[in-house]
């Protein structure tokens, strides 16, 4: 008979509060950039827990925090956790929920089940949002697959014009040691993570196994045309560029809304040059974002957004100057983990979807180096980078109880 996983309500919740403290903005909003003395009080009563459950802590060398309990066997990591920046301002739940998961989840089976076989290990990702240099999305983790270099903090300013490198060094971090932070022995990562979208919501189920998350491709479309007087210059004269770009962001939308769910576009920047309330523009500039779980999918949505600008381009007289962002592939967790997680669900009684995910998480990095999936606990509205955001006790539980139990089935 499977042994029912019990996880603290009150520890839980009392973490969630003491965490959302520091860093504490607006009503229930969080604000906590990385490297700043906010993020440096967060880690460090993370550090704090880690020590007081017993778990040996250390942090590496960009300030991604561990917390490890050894196994009998020794062997490769099982690894779970979530970031510890926040959006500014985010809310309560993004990213330290997934900290305070991996944690309470590893204490208990400690307390339950005693040594694991295999090490287990929280750590808690020092940048993800991009909270205080826009270039560091996934640091923490892109340091740990090895993928950033000693040099990439120079050219990093932050939010207070100082650079990452400066900053590092004002906190011990010698920038030089970054690839110290590289990591070959995990075997598994787990995310627990907010959904951050209506679907669990809707589908009145308190928790997610993700199976895949959407890959991504980002472009910035430069399209111009000719700058002219507002009032004399007659309508069939014209090659306005923001009439164009009007055109071309219904264009995105429709071609997202007729492929159907899970494929979404987005243009959500938009930059009018001289933009003067009498001038016709010279220049418009919009970004275009576009998800789907599926490479070809995604493929084809992007060649149907491009055919649909130079169509209207053409049309309008206008000359389009493309930058696409760098492909961000779709990211399958690995198939044995989700069943793992979909039969610990069933043994432990806790309602869980199988679905994918549209948001970019420190997983799609890990699973460089790690077999990975993640968890999603159910967000009130589906909302998210917002101090709004929230979760319920009983919903974040039955999460940490599924993660405990996809570990001890990994780890014992
Ligand atoms: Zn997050």
């Amino acid at each position: 008979m499977t042994v029912r996983i019990e996880i603290d309500p009150a520890l839980v919740e009392e973490r969630i509060m003491t965490l959302s403290a520091i860093g504490a903005c607006a009503e229930t909003g969080v604000c906590r950039r990385t490297y700043s003395p906010e993020w440096v009080a967060a880690q460090e009563l993370v550090r704090d827990w880690i020590d007081a459950a017993g778990l040996t802590a250390r942090y590496d060398a960009v300030g991604n925090l561990w917390g490890r309990l050894e196994g009998s066997d020794g062997g490769k990591a099982v690894v779970s956790g979530s970031h510890i920046d926040s959006q500014i301002p985010g809310g309560r739940y993004d990213g330290a929920l997934g900290i305070i998961a991996a944690l309470t989840a590893i204490e208990s089976l400690q307390a339950q089940f005693g040594q694991p076989k295999r090490p287990l290990e929280v750590i808690s990702f020092c940048e993800e949002e991009g909270s205080a240099f826009s270039g560091a999305r996934f640091w923490g983790s892109r340091a740990i697959t090895g993928r950033i270099s000693p040099e990439d903090p120079d050219g990093m300013i932050g939010h207070d014009g100082i650079t990452m490198s400066d900053k590092m060094r004002s906190l011990g971090y010698d920038p030089a040691r970054i690839p110290d932070a590289m990591r070959t022995d995990i075997e598994a990562f787990i995310e627990l993570h907010i959904e951050q979208g209506p679907i669990l919501e809707q589908q009145e189920i308190p928790v997610g196994i993700v199976n895949v998350i959407n890959g991504s491709q980002g472009a910035l479309v430069e399209v111009v045309g000719e700058s002219n007087h507002a009032g004399a210059r007659p309508m069939d004269m014209r090659r306005d560029p923001l009439v164009g770009a009007a055109e071309m962001v219904l264009a995105v939308n429709r071609n997202a809304v007729s492929m159907g769910r899970p494929a979404v576009s987005t243009v959500g920047r938009m930059l009018v040059e001289p933009n003067g309330s009498a001038i016709i523009p010279k220049k418009v500039t919009f970004s275009i974002d576009a998800r789907h779980n599926d490479v070809e999918a995604l493929r084809i949505l992007n060649e149907a957004h491009e055919r649909a600008v130079h169509e209207i381009a053409e049309r309008n007289g206008l000359v389009v100057n493309w930058s696409f962002r760098p492909h961000l592939p779709p990211c399958v967790s690995d198939p044995d983990i989700v069943s793992l997680l979909e039969e610990a669900a069933k043994e432990q009684g806790i309602s869980a979807l199988t679905m994918p995910s549209g948001a970019l998480h420190d997983t799609q990095r890990m699973s460089e180096v790690a077999r990975v999936a993640m968890i999603f606990v159910q967000s009130l509205d589906g909302r998210s980078h917002t101090p709004e955001e929230f979760s319920s006790i009983e919903h974040c539980i039955e999460g940490i109880r599924l993660l405990a139990a996809g570990l001890h089935k990994l780890a014992y």
